[in-house]
C-alpha cells in the first residue's frame, strides 16, 4: 500500500514583497536534500519571481487560488494554467479565508480544483470547522460534508491533499488538542477516495509544536502560514516533519 507523501506547506497569504525572495532562497539552502516535498505559496505577485529564484532547489511553489475556467472575462482572477504557467506546481483551494472573504462553497471548491488538475496542478484543498460548529460537537459532520463536497471527480494522491484547518486555530496561536486533530485526521482518512492522499494539519504549526503534531498518526505534513514568512521560522517546522520519518 503507497504512504502518503509527507509535505510542509508554507501559506503566505497577502504578505511579501521582493525582498522576500531572500528568505525563499535561504529556506532553499537550508534543505538541499529534504526527504520531505517543501512548498511555498506566495501572493500571485511573487509566484514567477519565486518560482525562478527557487529553480533547481527541492522547494516547490503554488499558487493561492485559481478561477474555475481555463480563461475568460473574470478581471482580477487567474487561471489554474497562468499558474503553472509562472512556475506553479500546487494551489491552495478553498482556505476558510477564501470562503469567508469570498463566499467561497465547497462546489466551487471542487470546480476550481478540477480546474486546477486540468492544468497539471495540485490541489490543496482545505477544510475545518469554526469554533461554534466544534462546541456544537458537529465537527466530523462539517467536515465529512466539506470533503465530499470540495472534492472533484478523479481526486488521487497524485493531483490532490488535503488541510485539515480549525477556522479557530488558524493565525490565533491556539490549536485543538492532538488526540482531536487526532481523531479528525482518522475520519477524514477514512473519507478519502485514495488512502494515500495527504492529510495536513494546519493552524498555528510552527517550530515549538511541530514534532507533536507530526508524531500523530494520519498527519503527514503542515500547511503553515505564519510561521512560513521566515527560514528561520519555517525551517524548524521542515526539520521535524524530516525527523518524523525516522
Ligand atoms: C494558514 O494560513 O493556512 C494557516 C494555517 O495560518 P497560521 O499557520 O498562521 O495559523
Amino acid at each position: 500500500m503507497p504512504q502518503p507523501r509527507k509535505i510542509a506547506a508554507g501559506n503566505w497569504k497577502m504578505h511579501g514583497l521582493g525582498e522576500s525572495l531572500s528568505e525563499a532562497r535561504a529556506l532553499a539552502a537550508a534543505h538541499t536534500a529534504p526527504g520531505v516535498d517543501i512548498l511555498l505559496c506566495p501572493p500571485a505577485t511573487l509566484l514567477s519571481r519565486l518560482s525562478e529564484a527557487l529553480a533547481g532547489s527541492a522547494v516547490a511553489t503554488g499558487g493561492q487560488d485559481c478561477h474555475t475556467a481555463a480563461k475568460g472575462a473574470h478581471t482580477g482572477d487567474i487561471a489554474a494554467a497562468m499558474l503553472a504557467d509562472a512556475g506553479a506546481r500546487y494551489v491552495i483551494l478553498g482556505h476558510s479565508e477564501r470562503r469567508a472573504d469570498h463566499g467561497e462553497t465547497s462546489a466551487q471548491v471542487a470546480a476550481k480544483a478540477q480546474a486546477a488538475h486540468a492544468a497539471g496542478l495540485i490541489a490543496i484543498i482545505c477544510l475545518g470547522e469554526t469554533l461554534s460548529e466544534r462546541d456544537a460537537g458537529q465537527t466530523l459532520e462539517v467536515v465529512g460534508a466539506q470533503l465530499s463536497q470540495s472534492l472533484p471527480g478523479g481526486a488521487d494522491a497524485a493531483n490532490t491533499v488535503i488541510a485539515y484547518e480549525p477556522v479557530w486555530a488558524i493565525g490565533t496561536g491556539h490549536t485543538p488538542g492532538l488526540e482531536q486533530i487526532a481523531e479528525v485526521h482518522g475520519f477524514l482518512r477514512a473519507g478519502l477516495p485514495d488512502p494515500a492522499i495527504p492529510l495536513l494539519y494546519g493552524g498555528s504549526v510552527n517550530a515549538g509544536n511541530a514534532a507533536a503534531i507530526f508524531a500523530i498518526s494520519d498527519v503527514d505534513g503542515a500547511l503553515v502560514g505564519g510561521a512560513s514568512l521566515k527560514a528561520a521560522d519555517f525551517s524548524p517546522v521542515v526539520t521535524a516533519l524530516e525527523k518524523s520519518l525516522r
